[in-house]
């Protein structure tokens, strides 16, 4: 769908929408755009079936069905070229594959610029790019800040330089691999932010202390039963000692961090 209402201007609201739990996952994405001043993602893409995918079901599918956030489609094809509708061409210079042409991106991210507010730090503008910054909790927690965000996803050998620099469009990877596209990367990222937003989790508390969210990797987790293949439970769990539990919990969330990723230990700020 194309309907772009925008949230310019409109405080963070949450209202909720009635929609009958039999909606499936697409009825979802038109019926919860139509709310507004909830926070907003816009894909720009190729394959709007894509969404919303994963973000459709569990804790993201069912803050979508209640208008906690709302998810917007514009598709690239409807700013093709000609009768076949075209949207790219061969790339300049010579090479494998196609581009994205800038006239015809250019027309979506118009589209899908109508009713945001002009400070990127209000409403980010992205494009999905293995060139990009990578990805991280604290971007998840800034984007969630916002009001809304365009995700620009990019196919075959991605998009004109030249639409990039002049929408200057913040490119942002999942990580150090190569995707077919950047559907599944913007489904990655968008589910980080979502599961932020206020009332997506029951327990506000379990961002605060999980992975990333003090620059530490998480504790081990267990669950019943006590004892499993001959392994128990560490003792100290099971105390009732809540001091002992947050103090072993501390020593391994760091442990652990200390071990597999240097990187994170070396500029933990907490
Ligand atoms: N030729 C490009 C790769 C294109 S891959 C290059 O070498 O940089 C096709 C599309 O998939 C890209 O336009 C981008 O939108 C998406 N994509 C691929 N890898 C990605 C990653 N690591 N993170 C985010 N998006 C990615």
């Amino acid at each position: 769908m194309t309907e772009a209402d925008g949230a310019a201007g409109k405080p963070r609201s949450h209202g909720r929408l009635a929609v009958s739990a039999s909606l499936q996952p697409r009825e979802l994405m038109t019926a919860t755009s139509r709310l507004k001043g909830a926070w907003c993602a816009r894909l720009v893409t190729l394959f709007p079936e894509a969404f919303p995918g994963t973000l459709g079901l569990s804790l993201t599918g069912k803050a979508l069905a209640e208008g906690l956030w709302a998810l917007e489609t514009i598709d690239l094809r409807g700013f093709g070229i000609g009768r076949h509708r075209n949207v790219d061409d061969s790339p300049a210079g010579g090479g494998a594959g196609m581009v994205l042409r800038a006239d015809v991106v250019g027309a979506a991210l118009d589209q899908a610029a109508i009713g945001t507010p002009p400070d990127r730090a209000d409403w980010p503008v992205v494009y999905l790019s293995p060139r990009g910054r990578p990805f991280d909790q604290a971007m998840a927690r800034a984007w969630a800040e916002a009001q809304g965000i365009t995700l620009l996803c990019g196919r075959f050998e991605g998009v004109d330089q030249r639409v990039l620099d002049h929408y200057a469009v913040e490119e942002v990877s999942l990580g150090d691999f190569v995707l077919t596209g950047g559907e599944i990367a913007a489904q990655a990222m968008l589910d980080a932010v979502v599961r932020l937003l206020p009332g997506v989790l029951g327990n506000a508390a379990s961002t605060e202390e999980e992975s990333h969210s003090h620059g530490l990797l998480e504790h081990p987790q267990y669950t019943r039963p006590a004892i499993w293949e001959g392994r128990e439970i560490p003792a100290v769990l099971t105390s009732g000692n809540h001091a002992a539990v947050a103090k072993w919990r501390r020593a391994e969330a760091e442990r652990l961090t200390r071990e597999r990723r240097p990187d994170l230990w070396a500029r933990r700020d907490a």
